[in-house]
């Protein structure tokens, strides 16, 4: 355990937080009109227990508001705050991924069209100094004053009994909670684009017990996002690296890890620092419209048609 002010800085929070499907689930639905309880009942094949369970958790967590709207019986509607609004670039780069990614969905994934040059687009992760699209290699990170690898390990928010007895029944974002919807799957990704790559690393770095560290290895080489490399001389031993598909996830965590700082920033200062290789400039990310290359916000997405 950790002592009091080194718990988990804003990474560790919003991973903890969001990564859990019904969790972002209900915030897509939100963002696209949800607002009514059985809005999201109607959506969504959710226990009332485990709605009623992450609504308030949302609520609890300030990224929704729940408001009444009628006293006799009372009835609510559950509203996105500013700071639940502010999780649609999370939202729109899972999208994108799971576009390119996984061809076979069980839920859909629209075509998104960009108000401002009226083209169908992809979002793309882009360097706000200079505008140019970045991918993870194409930028330095350095832990910050929050930053540390156990401090960075998601907080489960979640009770993990009622997220596996759930798990069968749904399955929307398979793939992107593969990575997002396990507090050591994150954390093991995480370090892999830190460049950490083999197993007694990650044990030590994110002090993972061996026998989750090894199952979350084998569950995202199953999915494709890490894959084993042997290495010539030490046939018995392996290295774990990013996959290209593994590669592409990364704009969904640096959107995640800039909500997060905005929301839940340590006093002493940032997780994590980063600058972009090519420019030179302190690199802040943004997503732009691959079509016009200009930046994205909320409101100028659209997406059609709503098949959901
Ligand atoms: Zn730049
Ligand atoms: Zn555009």
């Amino acid at each position: 355990m950790l002592p009091e002010g080194e718990g988990a800085n804003a990474l560790g929070i919003a991973f903890g937080l969001l990564g859990d499907e019904w969790t972002l689930l209900l915030l897509r639905h939100s963002v696209l009109g949800a607002k009514r309880y059985s809005d999201f009942s109607a959506a969504l094949p959710i226990s009332y227990a485990v709605l009623t369970a992450r609504l308030d958790l949302l609520v609890r967590e300030q990224l929704m508001e729940k408001v009444v709207y009628q006293q006799h019986p009372v009835r609510a509607e559950y509203v996105l705050t500013e700071k639940g609004r502010g999780v649609w670039p999370i939202l729109a780069a899972i999208w994108g991924w799971e576009r390119r990614w996984v061809p076979e969905h069980t839920y859909d994934t629209p075509p998104m069209r960009h108000r401002v040059c009226g083209a169908e687009f992809t979002p793309r992760y882009s360097c706000r100094a200079c505008g140019e699209a970045v991918t993870a290699h194409d930028l330095v990170a350095t832990w910050g004053p929050s930053g540390g690898w156990q401090r960075s390990t998601p907080e489960s928010r979640t009770r993990r009994r009622s997220q596996s007895r759930e798990r069968a029944a749904k399955a929307f974002y398979p793939d992107t909670m593969a990575v997002f919807g396990n507090r050591w799957s994150s954390a093991v990704v995480g370090a892999a684009f830190m460049g950490v790559s083999r197993f007694t690393d990650f044990q030590s770095l994110l002090g993972a017990p061996p026998s989750l560290l090894a199952d979350r290895l084998a569950s995202l080489c199953e999915r494709e996002i890490l894959h084993q490399v042997k290495l010539a001389d030490r046939p018995d031993w392996a290295e774990y690296k990013l996959t290209p598909k593994g590669i592409d996830f990364f704009p969904v965590i640096g959107v995640t890890l800039e909500w997060a700082e905005s929301w839940y920033r340590a006093e002493e200062g940032p997780v994590l620092r980063w600058k972009h290789r090519a420019c030179r400039q302190e690199f802040h990310g943004v997503l732009t419209c691959d079509q016009c290359t200009q930046p994205l916000t909320g409101h100028e997405i659209q997406l059609e048609p709503a098949a959901d």
